[in-house]
């Protein structure tokens, strides 16, 4: 392995020892000798002995990352150094941040950030395969299928084999017989660049005057956290791309955050249209290659502009410019697992530590943003109006208790009235319901059998479109079986409640000329399906979308004048202690798909409470109501932002274990004047992928040191190592 020699201008001390973070949660900090001529520094990533193993490390500061001395004579010295740009101090002190305030392992952090195994190894070139033109000599259904799959697109033996569904026994046939070809890749060839002035836009005067901020923050290059309010449609992307092209021209990289997955490729054409070429992409689903190669750009300076999902936040910048976090309200911020970040607070954080400003976009800001505004610590833009001159759609209520849908359907008469009416005009109607599947219950017809996850406590949803009964939480998949497990009824099946599919059928059989898409993560679950159902819509290929809140915001379809909200009053159900803020937001935002052209857009809201305040304000239009009912009812429950949450999750896959560690950790809860605690319960999902879970509910007045609190409290317990036990702190989920 190559020196690398990052740490000459260290001058006259060069380091004789080493604290390593090291990828193992378990161990902690160790410290190493650095053998004569091994030039490191802080944020060197290095290759360091573990017993007989060899392990991958970050240099840290001693001072910084306390563990027990070693004396020189024991230390074992380190073995490289990985050829890699050494971690910035900046966003060293983001992971040191992150893994504090999230009560979380310095490593489990540190290790987002060298999230590509590959892009550790040196310059590389791969082998990929592209058709030749040539035939094989004896056509079989799989070689078909290999031929065929994605139109010859060029990969991997081991992706295309993915790809087509074949084995890679089946490919190497056809690299023998010369149908394949090899092509040799360089792993780090340069993205496209993009050109700041490739096509500049007519701004609004509106857009203009908040576009213009923004480029002074980036060119000041200061911590500078904005809060860019505009309802859906009024122009906030062109406002911000113009703070990208500020970067861009300054030679600096930008970060862009979008919630989904499914968003992107709208986002991309987008930005391709303005800079000439697409940004890198970074989300979980790249192919090793692809992120490894984004990976070295990423930290070589040389990738101008990433959009990414949360993981993109803690990549290694070389020369960072610029955060976006667009539709920065969306809960999926929310990292559930592992270390439980929220990527829209540490973005604010990575812009405080590197001296950034960071832009949130939102049409309808998350409370605790409103009031980061409100209290002066972001600096708020407004966009008022829609751009182009479209109008904001009416809203109304439609009273399911006094206007109800006939019996075993879901869509009162004046949402359908409505929807025919834009079948006969050529334009499009959208029915937003977030629920995937046919029906979210099935029982039998004849004993009343549920059919529950047998991992979770969870009822299992049928899905007809692709035959199976399905877990949501878990991913358990089971054929609908012939008949029922507990009578034996056969053909039992009777769905309970509406999913998008039922819908779908409903729309069908009501309007059978109708195109229907059925628009959820279960159709639209890769970037190109997804490409594929914008064109359509675009084309007006599809009359009715029946969708769940994937299609809630991002796209931009002008023939779309009616949306209909099936159930409005769903996301009120339950304990969720945000529920009416997220109903608000998605309510808003699939209504902020309607008359986004020329023609007006018209939203009716299915509800059997038209006089809840949520819906009132949305009826209403009434944004400011609501936001001050809302702050009125979170300052009263002592609620973020006026106070704090955190939880802690005790889970086994022994009931009793769980149930035993729950309550000790309750048993020895500290008793504070500004913390109150609540629990140890079972978790409203008692049993989640095979493993029994209790909760504790922390509240605390803003000024308590929370996190301080728990670690000193859990820090003194030891647990069974079937056990596991998470801290949740800024919890969104509350299952
Ligand atoms: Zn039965
Ligand atoms: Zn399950």
């Amino acid at each position: 392995m190559p020196p690398h020699h990052g740490g000459a201008h260290m001058g006259l001390s060069p380091m004789n020892r080493a604290r390593l973070v090291i990828f193992n949660a378990a161990l902690g900090p160790l410290d190493y000798r650095v053998p004569e001529g091994m030039a490191v520094e802080p944020g060197s990533v290095v290759v360091a002995p573990l017993g007989p193993r060899q392990i991958v490390g970050i240099v840290w500061e001693e001072e910084r990352l306390p563990a027990s001395a070693v004396p020189d004579s024991r230390l074992r010295p380190l073995i490289g150094v990985i050829p890699v740009p050494p971690l910035q101090a900046a966003l060293r002190r983001l992971i040191e941040w992150t893994a504090d305030y999230y009560c979380a392992p310095i490593a489990a952090v540190a290790r987002m950030v060298l999230a590509s195994g590959g892009a550790l190894r040196g310059p590389a070139t791969i082998t990929e395969y592209r058709l030749s033109g040539g035939a094989p000599e004896r056509m079989t259904p799989q070689r078909a299928a290999a031929i065929d799959a994605r139109g010859g697109e060029q990969a991997t033996i081991r992706e295309l084999a993915g790809i087509a569904g074949v084995s890679e026994g089946v490919l190497r046939g056809l690299v023998n017989q010369g149908v394949l070809e090899p092509v040799e890749v360089d792993c780090d060839r340069p993205y496209p660049r993009a050109g700041a002035d490739f096509a500049v836009p007519e701004l609004s005067e509106d857009q203009a005057q908040v576009a213009g901020r923004f480029v002074v923050a980036v060119e000041e290059r200061r911590f500078a956290p904005f809060l860019l309010d505009g309802v859906t449609g009024s122009g906030k992307t062109e406002a911000y791309f113009e703070a990208i092209a500020a970067s861009l021209r300054l030679g600096r990289q930008t970060l862009v955050l979008l919630p989904e997955i499914a968003l992107t490729e709208a986002f991309l054409r987008r930005f391709e249209d303005r800079f000439g070429a697409a940004p890198v992409v970074w989300h979980s689903s790249l192919k090793s290659t692809e992120r490894r190669r984004a990976w070295r750009a990423i930290a070589a300076g040389t990738a101008q502009v990433v959009v990414g999902a949360r993981s993109a936040l803690f990549l290694p910048y070389r020369n960072l410019g610029l955060i976006v976090v667009d539709e920065a309200h969306e809960i999926s911020f929310k990292q559930d697992e592992g270390v439980r970040y929220n990527a829209r607070d540490v973005a604010v954080m990575r812009a405080r530590f590197e001296s950034l400003p960071v832009i949130l976009a939102s049409a309808t800001p998350a409370l605790e943003s409103l009031q980061m505004a409100e209290s002066g610590v972001y600096e708020k833009v407004e966009l008022e109006s829609r751009f182009g001159g479209a109008e904001m759609p009416s809203i109304d209520t439609v009273n399911l208790t006094e206007e109800p849908p006939e019996r075993g359907r879901w869509l009162a008469p004046r949402l359908v009235e409505g929807m025919r009416e834009r079948l006969a005009r050529g334009e499009q109607s959208l029915l937003f319901l977030n629920r995937r599947g046919y029906a979210p219950l099935t029982l039998c017809r004849k004993c009343g059998y549920r059919f529950q996850c047998p991992n979770c406590t969870a009822w299992l949803v049928e899905h007809r479109l692709s035959r199976r009964l399905a877990c949501h939480h878990c991913g358990h998949e089971t054929a609908p079986p012939l008949a029922c497990p507990e009578c034996g009824e056969p053909d039992c099946m009777v769905a309970c409640g509406p999913g998008v599919e039922r819908i779908a059928d409903e729309v069908a059989a009501i309007m059978p000329e109708a195109r229907i898409a059925v628009a959820t993560s279960d159709t639209l679950n890769s970037p190109e399906k997804a490409a594929e159902f914008v064109a359509m819509a675009e084309e007006g290929a599809i009359d009715v979308i029946v969708g769940t809140q994937l299609v809630t915001k991002g796209f931009h379809f002008p023939e779309l004048t009616l949306v209909g909200v099936v159930d409005a009053d769903l996301g009120l159900e339950g304990g969720d202690l945000r529920a009416a803020e997220r109903t608000y937001q998605q309510v808003a935002q699939v209504a902020g798909r309607a008359g986004r052209g020329a023609k007006p857009g018209e939203v009716l809201i299915q509800t059997r409470h038209p006089e809840a305040p949520v819906i009132a304000a949305l009826a209403g239009g009434d944004r400011d109501a609501f936001y001050a009912a809302e702050t009125e009812a979170r300052r009263h429950a002592g609620a973020p932002p006026f106070g704090r949450w955190a939880a802690i999750i005790v889970s086994s896959e022994d009931e009793a274990e769980a149930r035993e560690a729950a309550n000790r950790i309750g048993a020895t809860r500290p008793v504070l004047p500004d913390v109150a605690i609540l629990g140890p319960a079972p978790a409203p999902l008692s049993l989640l992928r095979g493993r029994y879970r209790y909760r504790l509910l922390i509240n605390a007045r803003r000024s308590a040191q929370v996190q301080d609190v728990i670690r000193e409290w859990l820090g003194a317990l030891t647990f069974p190592s079937g056990v596991r036990v998470s801290i949740d702190i800024d919890p969104y989920s509350f299952v």
